[in-house]
C-alpha cells in the first residue's frame, strides 16, 4: 500500500468525491506526518496516535471533512487542532491560506517539521495557543474547520467566520460527538447535522476543561 492507492481507495469508497480534494490528497503523503513507531500504518485508513494523547484522523474522515468544507481557490481559513499537520497541509493544496492554531507546544513542533516537507507550506501558519478563541487578528475567515470535540460552537469562532462562510465542527462529548456544518448567511446561523463521529476533545477556554 502506498499513498496513491491510499486515495484511490478513498475515493472508490465514496470519500474522495472533487478533484480538488483527490489532488491535494495526492500531493501529500500522510507517512510523513505519522510517527516513525507507526509508519507501516500510515496508509491505513485509521486515526493513528501522534504523541501526547493526540491522533492524526482517519484519512476518510479527514476527506468527509474537505469535502463538506467546500474549499475554493484564495480562501482564508483557520484550523483548530493543527496536530501533525496533515489536514494543514491538504488545505493549503488544495489552494487555501491557512491558519491552524495547537495548544500544546510539541505537537506546534512536530507539525512545523512536517510542514516543512509540504510543497505549499508558504501558505500555511501555525500558531501555539487556544484555538477556542479563534485568531481575532487575521479575521474574518471564509472556512473554519475544528478537528477536536467541542461541547459547542465557541462563540469567538461563529464571530470570526466571514458572512457566506462556512464552519465545519464537531459537537458533543469528550469521546462521542456529531459533525456539523454550520453556515453564517446574513448573520443567520444555518446548522447541518453530517453524522456521528469521535475526536479527541477541544481543550480552553470554550471547550472542554480538562478534569
Ligand atoms: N488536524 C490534525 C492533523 O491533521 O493531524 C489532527 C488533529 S487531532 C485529532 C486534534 C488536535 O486538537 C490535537 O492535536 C489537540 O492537541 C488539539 N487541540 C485540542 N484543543 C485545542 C485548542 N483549544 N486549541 C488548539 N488545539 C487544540
Amino acid at each position: 500500500m502506498d499513498n496513491s492507492s491510499m486515495v484511490h481507495l478513498l475515493e472508490r469508497e465514496g470519500y474522495i468525491r472533487s478533484e480538488r480534494v483527490k489532488r491535494a490528497f495526492l500531493m501529500v503523503d500522510r507517512a510523513q506526518f505519522v510517527p516513525d513507531e507507526n509508519k507501516s500504518m500510515a496508509y491505513f485508513d485509521e486515526p493513528l496516535p501522534i504523541g501526547h494523547a493526540q491522533t492524526i484522523s482517519a484519512p476518510s474522515m479527514v476527506a468527509i471533512m474537505l469535502e463538506l468544507l467546500n474549499i475554493e481557490d484564495g480562501n482564508k481559513i483557520l484550523e483548530i487542532g493543527t496536530g501533525s499537520g496533515y489536514n494543514a497541509c491538504l488545505m493549503a493544496c488544495m489552494g487555501a491560506n491557512v491558519i491552524s492554531i495547537e495548544r500544546i507546544p510539541a505537537l506546534c513542533d512536530f507539525a512545523k517539521k512536517n510542514v516543512e516537507k509540504c510543497a505549499c507550506r508558504e501558505r500555511i501558519k501555525i500558531m501555539l495557543g487556544d484555538g477556542s478563541v479563534g485568531y481575532k487578528k487575521e479575521a474574518p475567515y471564509d472556512r473554519i474547520i475544528v478537528t477536536c470535540g467541542a461541547p459547542d460552537i465557541p462563540p469567538p469562532l461563529l464571530e470570526q467566520l466571514k458572512d457566506g462562510g462556512i464552519m465545519v465542527i464537531p459537537l458533543g462529548g469528550t469521546f462521542f460527538q456529531e459533525l456539523y456544518v454550520v453556515k453564517k448567511e446574513r448573520d443567520k446561523i444555518l446548522k447541518r447535522r453530517w453524522g456521528d463521529v469521535a475526536f479527541v476533545p477541544l481543550i480552553g477556554r470554550y471547550g472542554h476543561r480538562w478534569a
